[in-house]
């Protein structure tokens, strides 16, 4: 896969991801756990392009926290496992402009020498509705998957905060279970 064709499919998998997300929302009480536990890595551009929209003090805060991202095709990073230091009274204060890793969370695109990128859901207070729903979408296909996923869902179904446990989200399911999900 060329570089140009890896930048589609970066770009399409971000778009399914926004297509999942419209259908869900953030309970009050996670409190942007998220912001908390998490590393956020930014590609050159997307960083750059940051640095001009925002006002000048979360410019100062973002050059001043930013490290080499240890990501592969990435260019810097924002260690926000304590907390996100643009994180403010619970609110991201470049949120028009936070991020696409912020964006499409709980969703983790990540980069693979095969199919260029893939998609993981990681576990957290929403989207374990994401693994419901998706546990459903499963049912006519797989009774395997809907079983572990349900399974799954039981078990994490009151968490509080976001967690590194993760799904794998196949490609080629993608634009049927966006389907699934409009129709319900
Ligand atoms: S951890 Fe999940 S539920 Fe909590 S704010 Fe982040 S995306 Fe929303
Ligand atoms: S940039 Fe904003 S959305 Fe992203 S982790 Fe920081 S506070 Fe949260």
């Amino acid at each position: 896969m060329d570089r140009r064709q890896r930048f589609k499919k970066y770009d399409w998998l971000i778009s399914k991801t926004q297509s999942i997300l419209k259908h869900y929302s953030c309970p009050e009480s996670c409190n942007a756990s998220c912001c908390k536990n998490h590393i956020i890595d930014f590609h050159r551009k997307e960083y750059e392009k940051i640095l001009k929209n925002v006002d000048k003090e979360s410019v100062n805060i973002l050059k001043s926290n930013a490290i080499k991202s240890e990501l592969k095709g990435c260019y810097k990073a924002i260690n926000a496992v304590e907390q996100c230091p643009l994180l403010i009274n619970s609110k991201c204060r470049i949120y028009d402009n936070r991020p696409e890793a912020c964006r499409s969370f709980p969703f983790v695109i990540f980069p693979d020498t095969e199919i260029g990128f893939g998609l993981t859901l990681l576990l957290c207070p929403m989207s374990v509705n994401i693994v419901q729903d998706y546990a459903q979408w499963y049912k006519a296909v797989n009774s395997i998957m809907y079983s572990q996923l349900t399974d799954l869902y039981e078990q994490y179904k009151n968490i509080d905060k976001n967690n590194d446990f993760c799904i794998e989200m196949k490609e080629h399911n993608l634009d049927s279970f966006i389907e699934f999900l409009e129709k319900k």
